[in-house]
């Protein structure tokens, strides 16, 4: 169940039903949406409804929910909802472009990929500086060194900045440098962090994982929302299946499907769902035909010398030419860029 309360609505009055809430046994989660003020409420439905919450200040309804995801369903929202990193918005009328290396690997590296990124219009700069690799013998990134010198680029470029977090010390260290903390493919079941991401109260962006379902991904979601954190976006990108020609295999059906189940923005990332450099803009394409509310693509100043990734990474004039074809496609859809 969750109890949908007005935005405008005191402390006070929130607290009175939390406590009512808790007082007769019930869990109570609260969670500050942009629109709405929702409370989840686990425990038996008609034992809830017999609390006559719907007649406390500031309470609009209360409402049941079928979903084992309560916070992230649509339903709790009424809508969908915007998410804000620094000054930018994503989940509204914009297609938002968040772009850069995979790895921070060197100053004149990421400064040169926040000069590009930032030329055809993305909003936010990624950079991995914990990297999560499959061989121990990988570079494994530059860790805070890395995020010192992305921030430092980020600001001389006007961008926000957002990197991945593998763990509870790559969490803190992120927190002092990044506007928004990324949750891998790899650790979308790492329910600890999705904890204390939640805790952090820090924008997340929460990537789809490797062989994960739609139902376990918005459970992933709802974790770090219970935690009292609104300001989660999620991330398809690609999952697991038997064809080996692709990195993995882009499930774009399932931005409609998420966006129809969850108030959530939903973005793709085209690099790590094909591992291919040509399929990244065809694939960009379709998933902002399909309704994404941005991209995450992998750009680097030269891809053939990256550190990782670099053959699905797209050169400055790459992803120039990639921004040029979305504009008819941006217009299709009624967003702008
Ligand atoms: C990344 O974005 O750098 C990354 C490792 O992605 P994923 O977790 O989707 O593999
Ligand atoms: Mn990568």
């Amino acid at each position: 169940m969750i109890i949908v309360m007005d935005i405008k609505s005191s402390k006070p009055q929130v607290d009175l039903v939390i406590e009512k809430l808790e007082t007769s046994g019930f869990q109570a989660h609260l969670i500050l949406g942009v629109k709405r003020i929702v409370i989840g409420a686990v425990g038996d439905r008609a034992a809830i409804y017999s609390l006559g919450l719907e007649g406390m200040p500031g309470v609009i309804g209360v409402v049941p929910i079928m979903h084992p995801y309560k916070l992230v369903s649509k339903e709790a929202a009424g809508g969908t909802s915007i998410v804000k990193v620094g000054d930018t918005e994503i989940g509204g009328s914009k297609v938002v472009l968040i772009a850069g290396p995979c790895a921070v690997e060197s100053e004149t590296q990421i400064y040169q990929a926040a000069e590009a990124v930032k030329k055809q219009g993305a909003k936010i700069l990624r950079g991995g500086t914990f990297k999560p690799r499959t061989s121990p013998y990988s570079f494994q990134g530059m860790e805070e060194e890395g995020l010192k010198i992305m921030q430092a680029a980020a600001k001389e470029y006007g961008l926000a900045t957002v990197t991945e977090v593998v763990d509870l010390p790559s969490l803190d260290t992120a927190l002092e440098y990044v506007d928004m903390v990324q949750i891998g493919a790899r650790n979308m079941q790492n329910f600890r962090l999705l904890q204390a991401v939640g805790k952090a109260k820090r924008p997340v962006l929460l990537k789809r994982g490797l062989s994960a379902t739609i139902e376990e991904w918005l459970m992933a979601a709802e974790y770090i929302a219970s935690e009292g954190n609104a300001s989660v976006i999620l991330c398809e990108r690609g999952i697991r299946t038997f064809e080996t020609a692709t990195r993995n295999t882009l499930d774009i059906s399932a931005i409609p499907l998420v966006k129809s189940l969850s108030h959530l923005p939903v973005l793709v990332d085209p690099s790590h769902a094909t591992g291919i450099r040509a399929l990244v803009a065809p694939m960009s394409l379709a998933a902002v035909a399909a309704g994404a509310d941005g991209l995450l693509i992998e750009v680097h100043p030269e891809p053939a010398k990256a550190l990782c990734d670099g053959p699905q990474s797209l050169s400055p004039d790459e992803f120039e030419k990639l921004v040029q074809e979305l504009i008819p496609i941006v217009a299709a859809v009624k967003k702008t860029l």
